[in-house]
């Protein structure tokens, strides 16, 4: 039998080892301007003022959370075009954290803003609000992607530092928003309010093909950049409600709740009860709300 073995572990330790070091193979084989520093940053060249940006905020928010935790940050940032995105693995529009590394975007013109986001039957209503707040796109823009940097840095804050582990993809996904909306909430009131701006209108106005956890649970990015977003739309007022409730304990909460030991597959509606423990039903009433987008 050791040759089934041995077979076994030729196939699998490759991959393992090209799964682990997928990005830095794929950065180091991009033509990419690099700014040194606490957070490493690689980026497109022409793009240095957006990822000196985003690394100025990531390592404010390091400092932020390290105050609060033993452990030191060791994380990468890659800001790419739609060029250089490694789009066979990541559709270009998401941003996402993956082994070590943040991936953000350039960021995008207005058109481009709309395209990728499906925006076409809402924007006018943007425009509307935008022109109400004295807030431009560009403004709306940037902050849509510098509050996102810090909820991907909340992906690694919760997977490798935290003591929690999250229950499902939906849960994971808004703790980490609940991250960067604590740290954005002493940070840049007004980077928080211009980011608040645009999923106010896209909960409200755009018309998804999904609504449900269960559907976000399980087909989650496969459901399109589009969908996807309006999701998190959604998932920003869920953190402002648990905000409301827990203020800024819940991340200390959350790993008491879901504990990294912890070996239970939770029901949705289990997460909504233990969710709702202080908070009279606000996690209930956002996921009916949420859910009843889509109910004919
Ligand atoms: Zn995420």
């Amino acid at each position: 039998m050791k040759w089934i073995t041995l077979a076994v572990a030729i196939i699998l330790v490759p991959f393992c080892s090209f799964s682990q070091n997928f990005y830095d193979s794929y950065i180091a084989e991009l033509k990419v301007d690099t700014i040194d520093g606490y957070v490493p940053t690689f980026y497109t060249p022409g793009s240095y003022t957006i990822a000196l940006e985003l690394q100025q905020t990531i390592s404010d928010a390091i400092r932020f959370y390290e105050k609060e935790s033993l452990d030191q940050f060791d994380i990468k940032l890659a800001v790419l075009d739609s060029a250089q995105w490694p789009s066979e693995r990541v559709p270009f529009g998401y941003v996402f954290y993956s082994s070590g590394w943040i991936f953000m975007n350039t960021g995008m013109t207005y058109d481009n803003f709309k395209n990728v986001y499906g925006l076409a039957d809402i924007y006018e209503q943007i425009d509307l609000d935008l022109k109400k707040s004295g807030i431009s796109p560009s403004q709306m823009i940037q902050s849509f992607y510098v509050v996102y940097s810090i909820h991907e840095l909340g992906h690694y804050f919760i997977s490798q530092i935290s003591n929690a582990k999250s229950p499902d993809r939906w849960t994971n996904e808004f703790i980490a928003t609940y991250f960067s909306y604590n740290f954005f909430k002493k940070y840049s009131e007004s980077s928080l309010r211009e980011f608040e701006l645009f999923h106010r209108v896209h909960k409200d106005f755009y018309q998804p093909k999904y609504s449900t956890i269960a559907d976000f649970n399980d087909v989650y990015m496969g459901m399109g950049v589009e969908n996807y977003v309006w999701y998190h739309s959604n998932f920003y007022f869920l953190v402002d409600a648990l905000y409301k409730c827990y203020g800024s304990d819940f991340i200390s909460t959350f790993e008491e709740m879901f504990p990294k030991n912890e070996q239970s597959v939770y029901e949705i509606s289990e997460i909504i009860q233990l969710l709702d423990k202080n908070c009279n039903k606000a996690v209930e009433n956002w996921v009916k709300a949420l859910e009843a987008v889509t109910v004919k």
